[in-house]
């Protein structure tokens, strides 16, 4: 039975999602991935197998079927910007 570990809500869906995986200081991102993803917050939760067959997939060096470019933002908290 579902329980998320996050904020304990017993409810899910099944949803395909899209999730970054870093390999070697590489980025992957993997789409249509099946997870349980919590009702309440969103969380996605990934089987163990599907983590293991993606990094597996990866670490086989696959073609990408396309690339993206993405703009990286760094987080810093406002008290040291001042
Ligand atoms: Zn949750």
């Amino acid at each position: 039975m579902f329980k998320c570990h996050i904020c304990s809500s017993e409810e899910s869906r099944i949803e395909y999602v899209t999730e970054i995986f870093k390999i070697d200081g590489k980025f992957h991102l993997v789409e249509n991935i099946l997870a349980t993803v919590c009702s309440r917050c969103g969380e996605e939760i990934f089987s163990r197998e599907a983590t293991e067959s993606i990094r597996s997939m990866l670490h086989g060096k696959p073609e990408p079927i396309k690339s993206i470019s993405v703009d990286v933002f760094s987080y810093q908290p406002e008290s040291k910007v001042a």
